[in-house]
């Protein structure tokens, strides 16, 4: 079973995916393979161009130079993870997929949505979430832990500097428009609440969507 999470920035993933598997291979389940991953980027080749893309290669070309690029790094990631790893009957929870592609090209980044609905069914065909956890806050909040987050790793640049506040509530818009029109897939978690809170709420809705 393929489950994404999604979000804006400081919603905290990262540590929500750490839990969650953690969870599943503790839980009645155990027996499952678990496995982690993130997008952009997710496998070898998928990392190398996530990597030129957020070093700013593709700014000149603007969001749909982005889009495709990061729809070429999606390629290699379903190819030579997500589907080998489904095929095996492992969980596969990735960090961020087509949503992040919707909401950042797309919605903020002005690249027409149907556009972007071609690219993904060209690219991601029948390889959709089984479930999508969006990680849903404020994005005032949001920066701010992110902002934290990146000082006490790294320290340097303001890495959100150059994004004014509407770009992040166009996502964090762009995400709950999503959820709204995709109930089934799609579920909301407030991620304002404590890591145990959150990780609490998830796997409340974990258990209740996806009871095998
Ligand atoms: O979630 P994470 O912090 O790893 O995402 C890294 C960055 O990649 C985000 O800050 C976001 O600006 C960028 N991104 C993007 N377009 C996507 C996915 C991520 O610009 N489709």
């Amino acid at each position: 079973c393929f489950i994404t999470f999604e979000g804006g920035e400081g919603a905290g993933k990262s540590t929500q995916i750490a839990r969650v598997a953690a969870w599943l291979r503790a839980g009645a389940e155990g027996a499952r393979e678990v496995v982690t991953t993130r997008e952009p980027g997710g496998s070898p080749r998928a990392e190398r161009i996530r990597g030129a893309v957020l070093s700013g290669i593709a700014k000149p070309y603007g969001p749909f130079a982005e889009a495709l690029l990061f729809a070429a790094a999606r390629l290699d990631h379903l190819a030579t993870l997500i589907r080998p790893s489904l095929g095996r009957g492992a969980v596969v929870l990735c960090d961020r997929f087509s949503d992040s592609t919707r909401a950042y090209q797309g919605a903020a980044g002005g690249v027409d949505a149907g556009t972007l609905a071609a690219l993904e069914r060209v690219v991601v065909g029948t390889t959709r979430p089984d479930l999508t956890l969006i990680l849903d806050l404020p994005p005032e909040i949001g920066l701010a832990r992110a902002r934290q987050r990146d000082r006490a790793s790294a320290g340097g640049p303001d890495r959100f500097e150059a994004e004014a506040l509407g770009f992040h509530q166009r996502l964090r818009a762009a995400f709950l428009a999503i959820a709204a029109a995709e109930p089934a897939r799609c579920a909301v978690i407030d991620a304002q609440g404590s890591p145990d809170a959150v990780a609490q709420a998830i796997r409340a809705t974990v258990a209740a969507r996806l009871p095998h």
